[in-house]
């Protein structure tokens, strides 16, 4: 089944056409600076690139010029754009009300309006491309919603209460709902498959490690603890995000620094992390670069990374009273054997055995643990896009 897969921005509309019986991705590309000029390029396996920079004034000219390359006789890949049988597009926040992906009607519309709130930057977008998706795509496509935080919906109140006023809890819907979701949820699942255990009957632990990280703990198939919060800033210390920090941390520089609650949401998201820590970059290939070369600050981001990332594993093991595998997935996730070795050193005490010789170097999916390990620690590649067109087929079908 031909699916298109959505995820907007508010200014960029990244797509990829799957053939799901294959996995096969068909096209892809992204629409960007939407609202300013324009840009669309769009990718296909064999061919060149195209670029088009036509202008895009808003989400719906951006998805029509996706549309229109996907059925052009040069570079497209259908003959007709009834081939293309569903959407599913990436939303950031579900809120409390979805634990799954739905097909999209007014209902889920209004919850994501909804959730507008909690997700400012990405649920207005999310929207606008479902709306634009509807309004260019033939009648009566359907368009899937596969939320970020859904797969998080499993986990037990004592896991997702802030401790403060219950009142102020219950009138914001203030609680962690944590991001990541299809990713966790996938590699879980490849997890189980790849290792050829029962997805129902393992502990796992998944450790998302990208320019933005965050972990879960899935115990019998359900996630029961995540490390980010209301937001994606919580959690571990990320590319520019500061991760948890004391709170009182914030009126004390808003006071000091005289800052208002936008300079700290721009400072705590986009200035912090190893790119504030060091200095030098929110990308580990110029963190390790720089400590290699004598950097202290690139070396302490390094190893606040790897310590804080260490100490999420091991709570989590406790959470669970135990865990049998390990995955570990993303940009850093999968291209830095070090990270992986570091964040799983001292672990031993609880029967974590990493084998540098099958670790070192290794990029694809793979066990990396020792032989004698007693929990199984892995390189499980994510893949959101392909999840997202899994799902939407297993919905619409
Ligand atoms: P993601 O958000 O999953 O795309 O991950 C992005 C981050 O992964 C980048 O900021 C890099 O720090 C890291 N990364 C990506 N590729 C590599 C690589 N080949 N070696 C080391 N780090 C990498």
């Amino acid at each position: 089944m031909k699916i298109l897969v959505i995820n907007c921005g508010s200014s960029s509309c990244k797509f990829q056409l799957f053939e799901t019986s294959t996995g096969d991705v068909l096209a892809k590309g992204n629409a960007e600076r939407i609202g300013i000029d324009g840009k669309l390029t769009y990718k296909t396996p064999g061919k060149e690139d195209f670029v088009c920079l036509d202008p895009m004034p808003d989400h719906k000219v951006a998805v029509k010029m996706i549309l229109d390359a996907l059925v052009d006789k040069d570079h497209g890949v259908l003959s007709d754009i009834g081939e293309i049988k569903a959407v599913g597009h990436r939303v950031l926040h579900g809120g409390k009300y979805y634990s799954k992906s739905v097909i999209v009607n007014d209902d889920v519309k209004r919850v994501i309006r909804e959730c507008f709130p909690l997700g400012p930057l990405h649920n207005p977008a999310n929207l606008t491309g479902i709306e634009a998706c509807e309004s260019v795509l033939p009648e009566g496509t359907p368009q899937v919603a596969v939320f970020d935080t859904a797969f998080h919906m499993t986990m037990p109140p004592k896991a997702y209460t802030y401790a403060l006023p219950y009142e102020l809890t219950e009138k914001y819907s203030i609680r962690r709902y944590g991001f990541h979701g299809t990713s966790h949820r996938y590699v879980s699942r490849r997890a189980a498959e790849f290792l050829g255990k029962d997805y129902n009957e393992i502990k796992i632990i998944t450790c998302h490690l990208g320019n933005g990280s965050s972990f879960a703990a899935v115990d019998h198939g359900k996630c029961v603890d995540t490390s980010m919060g209301l937001t994606p800033l919580a959690g571990i210390c990320m590319g520019t995000r500061c991760g948890d920090i004391d709170p009182a941390i914030v009126p004390f520089l808003m006071t000091n620094e005289n800052m208002s609650p936008d300079d700290i949401d721009v400072l705590m998201n986009k200035k912090s992390g190893v790119e504030g820590l060091s200095g030098v970059s929110s990308d580990f290939r110029d963190l390790e670069k720089a400590s290699r070369a004598g950097n202290e600050r690139a070396t302490l981001a390094l190893e606040m990374f790897e310590y804080q990332a260490r100490k999420i594993i091991g709570s989590y093991a406790a959470a669970m009273g135990g865990v049998d595998v390990i995955a570990f997935t993303a940009g850093i996730g999968e291209n830095t054997d070090y990270i992986r070795a570091h964040a799983c050193e001292g672990l031993e005490f609880m029967g974590v055995k990493i084998d540098p010789s099958k670790n070192d170097g290794v990029r694809s999916e793979a066990v990396i643990s020792a032989d004698d390990s007693k929990v199984t620690v892995a390189i499980i590649p994510t893949n959101e896009e392909l999840a997202i067109a899994q799902e939407t087929e297993e919905l619409v079908k």
